[in-house]
């Protein structure tokens, strides 16, 4: 059986950053992904799926120099974003957080962006397996090498210290932190794909170059049922973009109290579309009665999982600790970290997991919980409070929220909620509602399950 200081499952963003940094550190490190085949790497690799934007500021919280990064990954600079409610819109050309980066953010071609964290994991001397499916983990924490990691080959893989970083399907995850739960209480109260995930879809489309803009994000909000479902348009190159939507898992028409209300649904429609469907109808309602569709927005069948469309589970719920005193780190979507309100988490798995990798080398994993909180905590507060005012928004509710973000942008230049600027009496509830839910979420905690329920 081989020994290693560091053993990591899932080779996403993740995984790769918690590799660099724990090699970098001395550990002897091994990352264990499993593969998934994309039109868009030769071989196989980590999953991949993104719609790939990255704001200002998320690059700074990813810890990431921009400058180092190869040709070919960053895809389109961006300069605003736009949210379209079913009759306002609004344009934000700024999001009002300090940053390095001076554009509002970039779309980046997420499969080379793993990769080039895989070769740089490499470089630093870890070991990328790939092709290589993780069934379980068994701990025994009396032993040196605390945790067994058992591979769907037959083979073992035997370590001091276990990173999870398999993502939001947490297959591994939640019975390797089962073992630390009292009772019968699991991981999957809390964590289960179904529960606590929301459903991601896209396709790579070619978009008419007079109608492609290469510098904006667009998000159309109040346009399709259920908490935090919305579809988007991400730009990347040569005229593609990625036209994606995340919606709940599970949710069926006779949830929907007003169907009339939503752009995307029709009086016709016996049950929910499919997430293609709503993106049919999108594309159409906005630019049907000058093109045709399938002939002027063709799928990019070169790109994507395959035949230019992918699926994939978007993490949407609250973060969990980790039973540090058994030296298990979780990071990532496994972690719970990623916003499916703004689809934001590339930053926030990397750095999570570059932190874990880090102070599993050198000896300090008892740590981790305190310093993810220091580091990342105040965004992942930011999007749990917006996610959570949004919850049970109407349609009208998002045009009154765009309305209001028009006049407060006319009184104050960019920041839509961080600042106190007036914006009448609509600006300042809003702005009282986010402070409120985060005041909350700070004082009562916002973690799942803490660090003081695990039984070790
Ligand atoms: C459609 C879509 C759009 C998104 N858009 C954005 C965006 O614009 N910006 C942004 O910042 N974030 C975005 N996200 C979120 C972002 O992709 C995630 O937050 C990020 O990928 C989480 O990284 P991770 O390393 O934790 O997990 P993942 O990237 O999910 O990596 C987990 C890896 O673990 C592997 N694995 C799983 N189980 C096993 C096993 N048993 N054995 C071995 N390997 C295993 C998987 O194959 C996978 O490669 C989007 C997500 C989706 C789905």
């Amino acid at each position: 059986m081989e020994h290693v200081d560091v053993a990591i499952v899932g080779g996403g963003p993740a995984g790769t950053s918690a590799a660099i940094e724990a090699a970098y550190h001395g550990a002897d490190t091994v990352v264990l992904e499993k593969g998934v085949p994309r039109a868009d790497r030769e071989g196989l690799g980590p999953d991949s799926t993104d719609a790939a934007g990255m704001l200002d500021y998320w690059i700074d919280i990813m810890d990431l120099d921009v400058s180092e990064l190869p040709e070919g990954v960053v895809l389109q600079e961006l300069d605003g974003v736009d949210f379209i409610g079913p009759a306002t819109t609004t344009h934000m050309s700024s999001t009002g957080i300090d940053s390095s980066y001076d554009r509002f953010g970039f779309t980046f071609q997420r499969a080379r962006m793993d990769d080039w964290l895989r070769e740089r994991a490499e470089d630093e001397g870890a070991q990328y397996r790939v092709g290589v499916s993780v069934r379980g983990v068994d701990s025994d924490l009396d032993a040196e090498y605390r945790h067994t990691v058992h591979l769907a080959d037959g083979e073992d893989v035997a370590a001091r210290y276990l990173i999870l970083s398999d993502g939001p399907q947490r297959t591994v995850t939640i019975p390797t932190l089962d073992q630390f739960l009292p009772g019968d209480r699991s991981v999957a109260d809390v964590m289960a794909s179904t529960k606590a995930n929301h459903i991601a879809y896209q396709e790579h489309r070619r978009v008419p170059e007079e109608v492609f803009e290469e510098n904006v994000l667009k998000f159309w909000w109040g346009w399709m049922p259920g908490e935090t479902a919305y579809p988007w348009i991400f730009p990347n190159d040569g005229n593609i973009a990625r036209i994606g939507l995340t919606m709940p898992i599970g949710m069926t028409l006779e949830d929907v109290e007003h169907p009339e209300a939503f752009r995307l649904l029709e009086p016709g429609d016996e049950s929910l579309p499919r997430a293609g469907e709503y993106i049919r109808r999108l594309l159409e309602i906005e630019y049907g009665d000058e093109y045709d569709i399938e002939e002027d927005f063709p799928l990019v069948e070169d790109r994507g999982k395959s035949g230019g469309t992918e699926t994939y589970p978007i993490s949407s719920t609250r973060p969990i600790d980790s039973p540090v005193e058994a030296g298990v780190a979780v990071t990532g979507g496994a972690m719970g970290t990623t916003s499916a309100f703004h689809e934001g988490g590339y930053h926030v798995a990397a750095r999570s997991g570059k932190l874990a990798g880090r102070l599993a080398a050198v000896d300090s994993l008892h740590r981790y919980n305190d310093v993810w909180k220091n580091i990342i905590g105040e965004e992942l507060v930011r999007n749990l409070s917006f996610a959570d005012i949004v919850k049970s928004y109407e349609p009208d509710d998002w045009d009154r929220t765009f309305g209001i973000a028009n006049d407060l942008m006319a009184d104050a230049a960019s920041e839509l909620i961080e600042t106190n600027f007036s914006g009448g009496i609509g600006g300042l509830k809003l702005v009282y509602q986010y402070k409120k839910r985060k005041r909350s979420f700070m004082k009562n905690g916002y973690v799942q399950i803490r660090e003081d329920e695990y039984t070790v």
